[in-house]
């Protein structure tokens, strides 16, 4: 029996999301900012600091929930955070921000079983569709070595276009040749994944991570797993 996310016979296309999809990005983050923190702690106790990144943290999902990424660069994003944890920002933010991007790459890896959903992938024709910076995106993409396991790789800031604008799903179906209904699209953000692909008639997979509730969902995915490996699974059923 056909999988509950493909529309068509076969399975076409496969689309993959890049950060807490495969990569360990918000354990990775939390790490370049630990550090970075850390080497502050002349300015900011550690006490302080874990409140801060507590507050950092509520605006980020914030931020997020409610698709309002642009509202505060990531420097007002500490200022801010700083502030509601009673620290005087001064010049932390950029301080905290300096020692993020110098850290950032250190930690980066593969969360367990996004190397068997790469291998699945590749069976398929496939395309990489990240929101983020070239340079951060990038930067990961070659030291996990990911597009060269890959056939496309789509960065949100080379196009101008970030998910869940239909434009970039349009952008992924016309270069692998796949029409929405032979095709998925896996990703852990429900806004920007699932709501982007989902209504351009592309089958998506959610992968739930953390166990968040669907209630806020825009556009309910066809499949809910808990891990890559576990997506890997589904597309395998769908036969290359
Ligand atoms: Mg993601």
């Amino acid at each position: 029996m056909a999988p509950g996310f493909l529309r068509a016979d076969k399975l076409k296309a496969v689309f993959i999301d890049l950060d807490d999809t495969l990569l360990d990005e918000t354990a990775h983050m939390r790490g370049a900012y630990g550090k970075s923190l850390d080497e502050l702690h002349e300015q900011i106790s550690p006490d302080q600091a874990a409140a801060t990144y507590r507050e950092y943290e509520y605006i980020v999902g914030d931020l997020l929930r409610r698709n309002a990424w642009d509202e505060l660069e990531r420097e007002q994003r500490w200022e801010v955070a700083l502030q509601r944890a009673g620290v005087d920002p001064g010049d932390l933010p950029v301080k905290i921000c300096d020692g993020y991007y110098r850290h950032y790459f250190e930690g980066v890896g593969f969360l367990p079983g996004a190397e068997r959903l790469l291998d699945v992938a590749s069976q398929f024709v496939n395309c990489l569709i990240t929101n983020g910076e070239h340079g951060k995106q990038w930067g990961k993409i070659r030291k996990m070595d990911v597009d060269s396991r890959l056939d496309h790789v789509l960065v949100s800031e080379d196009l101008g276009v970030w998910k869940p604008d239909p434009r970039i799903f349009e952008r992924a179906l016309e270069l692998t040749g796949a029409q929405p209904s032979e095709s998925v699209m896996i990703g852990d953000s429900l806004h920007a994944d699932i709501a982007g692909a989902g209504p351009v008639g592309i089958g998506t997979i959610w992968i739930n991570q953390y166990g968040y509730s669907l209630d806020e969902a825009i556009h309910e995915p066809d499949e809910m797993v808990t891990t890559p490996g576990e997506a890997a699974l589904l597309i395998e059923q769908a036969g290359p």
